[in-house]
């Protein structure tokens, strides 16, 4: 296929405005495939994406379409479209010489929005804003263009005022691609070179690495390395994304495809690395970087005998995501488990739900913390503040965008919820990296009758501390029963109290309301007490159930 009549582009676009239902529609025009109900939303494939309407894993397609009386090919990169997920926004967007910028026309810009374009300006691409849902009653696309050429600096004149639900001027945004997008501008005479864009695991093939051709061309039979490992392959398979894969004997420069050749974990083909041929070794492209956790949760399996069972779906489920890490680790109290990294806190929801719906498995997650890189015995501390204000625009009379450094910390567990309920649903938020700062966190110790319980400690901030361990003390009391003897539940830093609760003693034992009479009853509350003790653990001598850790540190 000749490069001058090929397109590589992505749909960006802050989640709900509609890049799915757009794919879709893009999908049906060019008769990828045909248009019934069954089809919505084609490229969203895991049962969780459809559920939560959200894509998580980026899914691609060749489309051929026709304009003046010539065929074009049209690769359509669908890119996820939430925060957690921008390193693999910003691999597919590479992959591109132009994006589709989608705009609500009712919402307007969102945080998204703003991140989304900013990843596609940066990488130099053509941006064609397209705005949606001008079906809707309360739609005001006017308003939009002018957000648009306010914030982005793009003329109004540019924008596409469409409907992807009805399909109104969706052909448009067809040819705008061909009309306004350069072709790639590779070259099938240099050395092979691709860039992996996206990967997936299938049981029976091993690794199915999507790929962007950045130069020459692959055949089946080639042996290729790639850049990151240093590991050589032979390519078994390969071909084009309609969106079902469509074997071909080679792939150009300029096209997107999918290669399969022997890999046998995602690792193998991380997201960003380059692929060449063995004989003809290239500079790999820039900007490789493995996917970085930022949250980090427990989980352990309810039951312990569904240890290997949790274990093999967590291996199958990680094959399939490389950017979740995985440690192994034990809880006294929860037993043996894994310490998780995620990107984010929807991409620790997903995972967890992907292992409920596709394993079935039961699982017990601790609520999520955030890396910290400790220095000891430091002198001073420098007094870490909450948010700081870094800048403010208005983007134009309804909203304005704020930029704040804040801890992660602070934002990981329910910093969205209070965000969208403070604003009765109209803020948006968005959050990259900014590095470690210094903070002022310490160790919160929690003692029972003076003994500490080694799996409840934890690492909060100096200011936080009195109430984090009043609360952790509440919560404890509420979860451990009365017993022979008063139990004080204590929060401390160093051998400093800083929260004490109480249990009373409880004088009573279970055989007391038995009046030595029925023997059946008695052996049941017997057998009762020593099931109960099973599950306990000791703490000197205070005896703590186990779903008493399991609420206290369980996510809410
Ligand atoms: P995504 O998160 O950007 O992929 O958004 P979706 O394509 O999943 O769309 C989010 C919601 O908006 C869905 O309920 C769609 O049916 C709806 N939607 C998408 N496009 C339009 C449109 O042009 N008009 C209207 N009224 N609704 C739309
Ligand atoms: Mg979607």
């Amino acid at each position: 296929f000749p490069v001058e009549r090929i397109r590589n582009f992505s749909i960006i676009a802050h989640i709900d405005h509609g890049k799915s239902t757009l794919a879709d529609r893009l999908l049906e025009i060019t008769g990828a495939i045909t248009k019934t109900q069954k089809n919505k939303q084609v490229l969203d494939k895991l049962q969780v994406e459809r559920e939560r309407g959200i894509t998580v894993k980026a899914q691609t397609a060749s489309l051929f379409y026709e304009y003046e009386n010539q065929t074009y090919l049209l690769n359509l990169i669908d890119t996820p479209g939430h925060v957690d997920f921008s390193y693999e926004v910003s691999r597919s967007i590479s992959a591109c010489q132009g994006v589709l910028l989608i705009v609500d026309a009712n919402q307007g810009i969102q945080a998204q929005t703003v991140a989304n374009f900013y990843l596609a300006f940066e990488a130099q691409l053509t941006i064609i804003p397209v705005i949606n849902k001008i079906d809707l009653k309360n739609a005001d696309p006017e308003r939009v263009e002018n957000q648009i050429e306010k914030v982005f600096d793009i003329p109004k004149e540019e924008c596409i005022r469409i409907s992807a639900k009805l399909g109104t001027n969706v052909d448009q945004v067809l040819q705008e691609v061909v009309k306004r997008l350069p072709p790639p501008t590779f070259n099938r005479e240099d050395p092979f070179k691709a860039l992996v864009f996206d990967s997936n695991f299938d049981q029976y093939r091993g690794v199915i690495a999507n790929v962007a051709l950045f130069g020459g061309c692959l055949s089946k039979g080639d042996r290729i390395v790639s850049a990151h490992l240093g590991k050589s392959y032979e390519v078994n398979e390969l071909g084009l994304l309609k969106p079902e894969e469509l074997p071909m004997e080679r792939l150009y420069a300029g096209q997107v495809g999918y290669v399969i050749a022997g890999m046998k974990e995602v690792k193998e083909a991380q997201i960003g690395d380059t692929l060449y041929h063995q004989k003809h070794p290239v500079e790999p492209l820039p900007g490789f970087k493995p996917a970085k956790a930022m949250v980090f949760a427990g989980m352990y399996p309810m039951d312990q005998s569904d240890y290997s069972t949790l274990r093999s779906a967590v291996e199958k489920l990680t094959l399939n995501d490389s950017s979740v890490t995985v440690q192994r680790d034990s809880s006294l109290a929860l037993g043996a488990g894994w310490r998780l990294g995620f990107l984010g806190l929807l991409h620790m929801e997903v995972f967890n739900q992907r292992l409920e719906q596709e394993y079935n498995a039961s699982v017990i997650v601790t609520a999520p913390t955030v890396p910290y890189k400790a220095i000891l015995s430091s002198p001073r501390l420098i007094k870490n503040r909450r948010g700081i204000q870094k800048n403010m625009v208005y983007i134009d009379d309804h909203r304005v965008m704020m930029k704040y450094l804040f801890p992660l910390n602070e934002i990981v567990v329910d910093f969205y919820d209070h965000l969208k309920s403070m604003s009765s649903g109209y803020a948006s938020f968005d959050y990259e990296d900014a590095g470690y700062q210094a903070a002022d966190v310490i160790r919160m110790d929690i003692l029972l009758n003076g003994k500490p319980v080694e799996e409840l400690t934890t690492i909060v901030h100096r200011d936080r501390a009195y109430s984090a361990g009043k609360a952790m003390c509440e919560r404890l009391q509420d979860a451990i029963p009365r017993q022979m003897f008063e139990i004080a539940v204590q929060a401390a830093i160093g051998s400093k109290v800083i929260a004490r609760e109480t249990i009373k003693a409880f004088r009573k034992n279970v055989l007391a309301k038995c009046y030595g009479g029925d023997i059946t009853r008695k052996m049941k509350l017997l057998k009762k007490q020593a099931e109960g003790k099973k599950k306990m653990r000791y703490i000197g001598t205070v005896q703590v159930p186990k779903d008493a850790f399991i609420n206290v540190l369980k996510r809410k």
